[in-house]
Formats: C-alpha cells, sequence, structure tokens
C-alpha cells in the first residue's frame, strides 16, 4: 500500500539554512480541519458554478485561490508504510569539556531521524494529528518562550513518544558570544522546558546551525550531551540535500520547521526515507537520556 509519487509542492526557492527569522506573534493553530476537502474531490478542479459566456473585461477579477487545504486523511492516504524499526542499538557519546557536533548520528542502522525546530511561527493541527496517528517518530528543538506559549500543542506531540529539547530561549546567533550569554539562553531554555514538560533537554541545536566552541563548552556544562547540525533540510514538502546524491542515509538527521506546511515537511522525509531504504527512529532510543545523577 505505497503512496502513488505524487509531487507535493513545487520547488521554491529553497532557505536553506536552519531556522529562519523568529516570529513570536501569537496564532491560532491552522484551521488545516476547516473546511474539510471532499476527499473524492482531490485534486480536481471544480468548474464555475455559473460560467458566463460573454465575461465583461470590467468585471472584477474573482478571488485567488485559498491555499491548498489537506486534512490529515488525505496525509495517512499518501505516507509510505514502514515495517517495524530495527532493534535501536545505542552510540557512544564522547567525553569532554565540549559536546560532540553532530550532523547525523553515527550508526550504521537503517534509520535517520526527523527534527523539528522554533515552535513560535505557527503550529498546524494536521502536522499534529498526521504525528499522532501515523506514530511517526520526531524530535523538537523549541525555543522556551514557544514552549511556554503553546504547551499544550507541544505536550500532545510528547505524548506520541516524541522528546523537546533545546535551541535557546531568544533564537539569537550564539557564535562570538560569550560563555555567560550563550549559557544563559542554553541553561534557562533547558530549565524551563523541564519545568513545563517534566523532562530535562540533554540535546541541543543552536539557533542557525551556528556555534564555535564556546557553544559546546557551554553546552555540555548545561548537561547536553550532543549539540546538532542536520544533514537535509525539508520545506514546503521538498527534501534539499546537501550532497548531489538524493538520498537519506543511515543516521542522517532531518531538519524541518513549525511552518504552515509542516504535514508536508512530514510527508516529504517519510517518502524520501522510503525511497533510500531507511525507516524513522527515535533519536532518544539512540543518544539515552542520561541518568538521574
Ligand atoms: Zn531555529
Amino acid at each position: 500500500m505505497f503512496a502513488r509519487r505524487a509531487f507535493l509542492a513545487a520547488a521554491v526557492p529553497a532557505l536553506l539554512a536552519g531556522c529562519s527569522s523568529q516570529r513570536w506573534e501569537a496564532g491560532a493553530a491552522k484551521a488545516s480541519e476547516s473546511p474539510s476537502p471532499s476527499p473524492s474531490a482531490e485534486p480536481s478542479i471544480e468548474p464555475s458554478p455559473t460560467p458566463s459566456p460573454t465575461p465583461s473585461p470590467t468585471k472584477p477579477a474573482p478571488p485567488a485561490s485559498p491555499p491548498e487545504v489537506h486534512d490529515v486523511n488525505w496525509y495517512l492516504r499518501r505516507a509510505p508504510s514502514f515495517g517495524p524499526p530495527p532493534a535501536p542499538e545505542p552510540v557512544t557519546v564522547p567525553d569532554g569539556e565540549k559536546t560532540p557536533w553532530w550532523s547525523r548520528v553515527p550508526t550504521t542502522q537503517k534509520v535517520a531521524f526527523i527534527t523539528i525546530d522554533d515552535g513560535g511561527m505557527t503550529r498546524t493541527t494536521d502536522a499534529l494529528q498526521f504525528i499522532q496517528r501515523a506514530k511517526i517518530p520526531v524530535t523538537l528543538f523549541l525555543n522556551s518562550p514557544a514552549a511556554a506559549s503553546y504547551t499544550s500543542y507541544f505536550k500532545a506531540i510528547k505524548d506520541t513518544g516524541a522528546s523537546i529539547q533545546d535551541h535557546t530561549v531568544t533564537h539569537r546567533k550564539l557564535k562570538g558570544q560569550s560563555y555567560d550569554f550563550q549559557r544563559q539562553e542554553i541553561e534557562d531554555c533547558a530549565n524551563r522546558i523541564q519545568e513545563l514538560f517534566g523532562e530535562r533537554p540533554y540535546l541541543f541545536r543552536p539557533p542557525f546551525g551556528d556555534y564555535d566552541d564556546i557553544t559546546l563548552k557551554a553546552a555540555r556544562d548545561c548537561g547536553m550531551r550532543v549539540s546538532f547540525f542536520w544533514t537535509q533540510t525539508v520545506d514546503n514538502g521538498k527534501v534539499f540535500y546537501q550532497t548531489t546524491a538524493e538520498v537519506i542515509k543511515p543516521g542522517d538527521v532531518m531538519l524541518m520547521h513549525f511552518r504552515p506546511n509542516l504535514a508536508d515537511d512530514l510527508l516529504g522525509a517519510l517518502k524520501a526515507m522510503k525511497n533510500s531504504g531507511l525507516t524513522p527512529a527515535r533519536l532518544e532510543d539512540y543518544i539515552p537520556r542520561p541518568s538521574p545523577a
């Protein structure tokens, strides 16, 4: 029951970097369930109910078509099916004064990982339901103000088995900043997420994937085990590879964001994994949470 090959979205000039400018405006989650399109109508184009044989040149142009809206069933029908992931073999994380800086998890098992960043821009119902119903393993790197403002949304994702990790408080660039500044950004985010969700982050992703040695030292001093970059980004449903070989490799870490098209991004990532012979897995199973001291 594999999805038919569907091109999800036009390739747009890609925002290849992680983490676009952060926006904190409050807003309701996209009402992606309403209006609910008829599945049987997908993707037909509705004819005008009252075609005019003699369109008047002075007639105002019709309003632009609304963005395509799908409910979660649309995504579930197109999602590839996967067998169970292999029994995870946790990797060794080096000790030391600094966290390691990883773009991918050093494993040869046929798995890859989905990470979703930020949280302050938008949070869609269709993406939440897609994660819940397809049981997509994800790891969230959240800014703590977003986590605090939309706790119930992220808690619902956490309840699927996701872990919530550290992405700083203010989403400012850390590279070049003082140790105290960098440590405070990481530590305050970790403390807040622990308060909100009951578990302390132990993985870190710096905003924009930008860091220096001080970042890795501060992260380790805050209890982080690994600081993460990524191997692919996904936006508007399209996977952007960093090499010409368009393949996901074992251990790769895919980056997407809480954006209006997150459900498309999830679908694009799952298809890319399937086409590469991989299964999505939980990052937390490969880098276990440290035991309480
Ligand atoms: Zn970010």
